[in-house]
């Protein structure tokens, strides 16, 4: 953890269940608490496509420097995990890095494997990643960008006030679910469509359930509703 020092008796938990549950909740429950992983078609292209960015390694030109896989974590947030990449570039008023023997403004970037598109859940990500970042260098982080690896496209992230309350509920949210052990009910979005665990979720089976439960009450007592 780049020499980071941990609370060895906290539980850290992973920085990208935070896109998970502002995706839905129930999913990063899913995969946290119950373990559940599910591939499909976008996630195997998205591992793919990632693997050549999880190559932790430093790159150096100049004054500039770009690390990648950069481990972080946050104790205010409770989380920890890692940075696809992070431009570092020398400036005056920036922060002391290990990898860098002058001050540096720092830059983070995700990567993404999809279409280009602004989702909440991707820009929360990556403000967690700056959070971090900043908690750990005392830097200042106002942007960020998703890079997407297809289009070669890059898309700047304005990193506010506002998305950092997010994060910060999210981070709640994910420390609730994780104290409780608990799963979310199902409810059926358009999310659901794409989401990879949609087969073990079956959220419109659960729904299905609850109105056939319904259903054999109100022939039962001959209530119309119930
Ligand atoms: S199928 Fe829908 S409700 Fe279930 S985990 Fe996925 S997004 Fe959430």
């Amino acid at each position: 953890m780049n020499g980071l020092p941990l609370n060895e008796e906290r539980e850290y938990l992973p920085l990208s269940r935070l896109s998970q549950a502002e995706y839905c909740l129930r999913r990063a429950a899913l995969l946290m608490n119950e373990q559940l992983w599910q591939e499909n078609i976008d996630t195997a292209k998205g591992r793919m496509e990632h693997s050549r960015v999880h190559d932790h390694r430093i790159e150096r030109r100049g004054n500039s420097l770009k690390l990648y896989d950069y481990e972080v974590v946050s104790e205010e947030l409770g989380i920890s995990g890692k940075c696809d990449c992070i431009e570092a570039e020398a400036w005056e008023s920036g922060c002391m890095i290990p990898a860098a023997n002058f001050p540096v403004r720092l830059y983070p970037v995700e990567y993404k494997h999809v279409t280009v598109r602004e989702e909440s859940s991707y820009c929360l990500q990556l403000c967690a990643q700056a959070m971090a970042l900043v908690e750990m260098y005392h830097a200042h982080i106002s942007e960020g960008a998703l890079f997407f690896i297809s289009s070669h496209r890059r898309l700047p992230v304005v990193l506010d006030d506002s998305l950092r309350r997010q994060v910060r509920q999210r981070a709640a949210d994910l420390r609730m679910i994780r104290n409780t052990f608990s799963i979310p009910p199902a409810e059926y979005s358009p999310k659901c469509k794409k989401c990879s665990l949609k087969e073990v979720c079956m959220p419109k089976a659960k729904r299905s359930a609850a109105d056939y439960c319904k259903r054999l009450i109100r022939e039962a007592t001959g209530e119309d509703e119930i």
